[in-house]
């Protein structure tokens, strides 16, 4: 499996940076949101290093699937599933994108705005 010795969130999958973990698999990690922006915000992340959506293939369609069972599974255990939530994958400068290995936020607890800022 691909890996990055210098990215933040190989480190936290590998467990050497400590994160909130509340989910893992063979493929995946979730992690609490070290600055949150709503009651619930979580990260999924694949353990493979994939930069970000523009570097993913239909090679990566069972794990793309597996994340948004993830998601929906821990909105569950998160209780926002009735009231709804949102999960969001920023990609490149213009959306925001900070860390360069391919994480979902899933983010719930409150009302979200449409369209985004
Ligand atoms: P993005 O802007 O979509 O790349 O999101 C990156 C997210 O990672 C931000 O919401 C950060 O708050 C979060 N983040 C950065 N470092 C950590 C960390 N060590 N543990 C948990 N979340 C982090
Ligand atoms: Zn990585």
């Amino acid at each position: 499996m691909k890996q990055d010795k210098n990215c933040l969130f190989c480190k936290i999958a590998n467990k050497e940076i400590k994160a909130n973990i509340v989910f893992e698999n063979d493929s995946l990690v979730a992690f609490t949101d070290i600055n949150p922006q709503a009651p619930v915000h979580i990260l999924i992340i694949p353990r493979e290093h994939i930069p970000g959506l523009n570097e993913i293939s239909e090679a990566n369609n069972e794990l793309l699937g597996k994340i948004q069972i993830a998601a929906k599974e821990l909105a569950k255990k998160n209780n926002i599933s009735r009231d709804g939530y949102r999960v969001v994958a920023n990609c490149g400068p213009n959306a925001g994108q900070a860390v360069d290995h391919i994480h979902y936020h899933l983010l719930g607890g409150r009302v979200f705005k449409w369209p985004p800022g």
